[in-house]
């Protein structure tokens, strides 16, 4: 695996592996890589040719500086870890390779990029939307691999590809979690111990909410999820949203609970974590 710090290098890389017909796969992560970041680079490995992973922790998407200041770190260990999942590029810029001047681009997203975590932090899938876009333009990636565990993200990609242009493709892979239900996430090391043993009751009670959901509506299993979460002191819920898996419109409170994602972001402490689960069709 080569380790490259600069976009000519990676241009270089990209042009002798198209010259030989190979098929490009891109996997985009901040680093502090964990199992779940590695299914993606399985599935890349699966699928393609020519393994390009990005390690790189993206300022214009953070809206909180704290949150990109506590942002963990382990770039030898990424490596490392890229080394042995059988990458071909870890791709690791600095902050100045990445932006030589300010990137002022605004991008169309529409109605996806509006809701839930875009109206919470404002900002966000336009930063996100500068960087994937500028390493979709890097890499001439044929294929691109997103987690779940950022489901709006993966609409907020393909608003961006359609609006941009591009070629590649979008493949959505599933939410790795622990054996005991949470959410693998690289902001799961700054729990303290207290903290990481009520966490699980994220995914828990999402999937209990799933029980029966189709003859429920989608008013009572917001309910239900609210409810089980306020109960739990270290938590804070700032939203769950029960929405259209496409348009990610909120569905109507009198709606059956069918067919639909039901997306959540809790606070524990000083750390946000995401989670979402699918209501299956009726
Ligand atoms: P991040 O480093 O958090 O920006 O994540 C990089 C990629 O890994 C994104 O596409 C995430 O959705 C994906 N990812 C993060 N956590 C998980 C997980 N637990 N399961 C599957 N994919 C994940």
């Amino acid at each position: 695996m080569k380790i490259i710090y600069t976009v000519n290098e990676l241009r270089r890389a990209v042009r002798d592996a198209k010259s030989n017909q190979s098929v490009i796969g891109l996997v985009p992560t901040m680093g502090a890589l964990h199992q779940g970041h590695l299914s993606l680079v399985a599935r890349a490995r699966k699928e393609c040719d020519f393994v390009i992973v990005s390690v790189f922790v993206n300022p214009t998407q953070f809206n909180n500086p704290d949150d990109l200041r506590t942002y963990p770190r382990s770039e030898e260990a990424d490596c490392e870890l890229l080394r042995q999942a059988g990458a071909d590029v870890a791709f690791v810029p600095s902050v100045s390779e990445m932006y030589p001047e300010p990137d002022t681009r605004i991008f169309d997203l529409g109605k996806v990029a509006q809701v839930m975590e875009g109206a919470m932090r404002p900002g966000h899938f336009n930063g996100v939307a500068q960087v994937v876009s500028k390493l979709f333009d890097f890499t001439q990636a044929d294929r691109a691999y997103f987690g779940e565990k950022d489901f709006q993200q993966i609409a907020v990609i393909r608003a961006m590809v359609a609006s941009e242009g591009f070629k590649t493709q979008i493949v959505p892979c599933p939410i790795v979690r622990e054996s005991d239900g949470l959410a693998l996430s690289s902001r799961n090391v700054r729990l303290s111990g207290e903290q990481r043993a009520v966490a699980p009751r994220i995914h828990a009670i999402l999937a209990e909410s799933c029980i029966g959901a189709n003859e429920k509506s989608v008013g009572e299993v917001k309910q239900f999820v609210c409810d089980g979460i306020s109960a739990i002191e270290a938590m804070r819920l700032e939203y769950f949203e029960i929405v259209n898996p496409t348009t990610l419109e909120s569905l109507p409170d009198d709606a059956p609970c069918s067919d639909a994602v039901g997306c959540i972001t809790v606070w524990l402490g000083d750390v946000r974590l995401i989670d979402n689960i699918k209501y299956s069709a009726l």
